[in-house]
């Protein structure tokens, strides 16, 4: 008899690896130990030497993950922006990087930081706009291209096709932070040289643990790069976050498609609701996006929206401490529904308008997150 070749959604509820050979156990251990010892020919014993060359916990995750976007190797970090730090490191002195002028904060920070220092050169693109990011490394030689797709948080589109051909024509790579899209959006089968994910996000799923992940299309001298600045940097994730990030992303599936469809469905009912001037949602037919969304958002659009509240910055606050159901808090991805007011959080220089409410969509059941957005629009507005 033929065994069933499982889909990469089975591999992923099994957690990639289903049965330990030695133990059984269907659920993988967590090693705890930071070194790991010799034999008499003083070569070490397993694959492993010190805690910030990697655990044991990783190759699971990792090689999970690079399947989940056709890589050919991923990398596990501490943090998001451990990783996203990483790959900048590899960026040559002076170097240009080019990225979109919404994007998320904290990054942009850093890129920001890394221009003012001279280490990199930093050019920020109009997201908005098609033609922006081939004008701006027209006739230049780019380094790094980071894009994110949709931007956090006003959910514009990138056409990740289209980015990936401005980058190379530059002479430069494409990175594509997939934190709010993932499964739905293949970067690398466009053409990224690399994907990113923010795995404290979707990845996780359940607000516990902080991670990063990021995965190549290719095994070269540049990967070789961001691997030796993990172990040198130290941006290394603890074997329970390892561990807890693997259970997590068993039911990645699941989740994504149940907030997903939840997603759409808030976003329609808000869209024509007088008291929201906008819903930026690239699922709905209305967002400028929607077309470059569908032809490269294969499972949804995803479990991210924002809405654009009448009445301002006031009533915007006002909403988002009047929920009941929604968790007036900053991050994504949870199983959990957030609500957050953006411009608490976002710096000076950012054009994230003050009106604006971001919705990390969780698995509740959709009528609960519809009624609570109803009544918290209806005492504020
Ligand atoms: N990228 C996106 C789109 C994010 O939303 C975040 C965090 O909010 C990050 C990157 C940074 O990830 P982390 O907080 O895990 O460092």
């Amino acid at each position: 008899m033929e065994p069933v070749s499982p889909s990469l959604e089975t591999e992923t509820v099994h957690g990639g690896h289903p049965v330990d050979p030695v133990t059984g156990a269907i659920v993988p251990p967590i090693h705890t130990s930071t070194t790991y010892a010799r034999d008499s020919d003083y070569s070490l014993i397993g694959d492993y030497l010190y805690g910030r060359h990697g655990l044991p916990n990783y190759p699971p995750v990792e090689e999970l993950a690079s399947k989940l976007d056709g890589g050919a190797g991923a990398m596990l970090f501490g943090s998001g922006l451990a990783g996203f730090a990483a790959v900048v490191e590899t960026v040559a002195p002076g170097g240009l990087v080019v990225a979109p002028r919404v994007m998320y904060y904290g990054a942009q920070q850093w890129l920001r930081r890394l221009d003012s220092l001279g280490r990199i050169e930093l050019t920020l693109f109009d997201q908005r706009r098609p033609e922006a990011l081939e004008e701006a490394v027209a006739g230049r030689e780019a380094d790094l291209v980071w894009i994110e797709t949709p931007v956090n948080p006003t959910w514009d589109v990138i056409d990740i096709a289209g980015a990936a051909r401005s980058a190379h024509d530059a002479g430069g790579r494409l990175a594509v932070d997939s934190t709010a899209a993932p499964l739905t959006t293949q970067p690398i089968a466009l053409g990224a040289d690399l994907t990113f994910h923010s795995a404290t996000k979707f990845y996780n799923g359940h607000s516990d643990v902080s991670g990063g992940i990021v995965v190549t299309a290719e095994r070269d001298q540049q990967w070789e790069q961001v691997m030796s600045v993990r172990t040198h940097q130290g941006g290394v994730i603890g074997p329970f976050e390892a561990w807890l990030l693997l259970r997590g992303m068993r039911t990645l599936y699941l989740r994504v498609d149940r907030a997903s469809e939840s997603a759409l469905a808030l976003a329609r009912h808000f869209e024509a609701d007088p008291r929201v001037d906008a819903v930026l949602y690239p699922g709905l037919e209305s967002h400028p996006g929607h077309q470059v969304a569908k032809s490269q958002m294969k499972r949804g659009f995803g479990a991210m929206l924002s809405i654009r509240v009448a009445g301002g910055a006031a009533a915007a606050r006002s909403v988002a401490t009047s929920t009941s159901v929604f968790v007036p808090a900053t991050s994504l991805g949870g199983v959990e529904s957030l609500i957050e007011h953006r411009a608490a959080l976002e710096p000076p220089e950012s054009v994230v308008p003050d009106d604006l409410l971001r919705l990390s969509i969780g698995i509740e059941p959709v009528g609960d997150l519809i009624a609570d957005l109803e009544t918290a629009l209806g005492a504020s507005t």
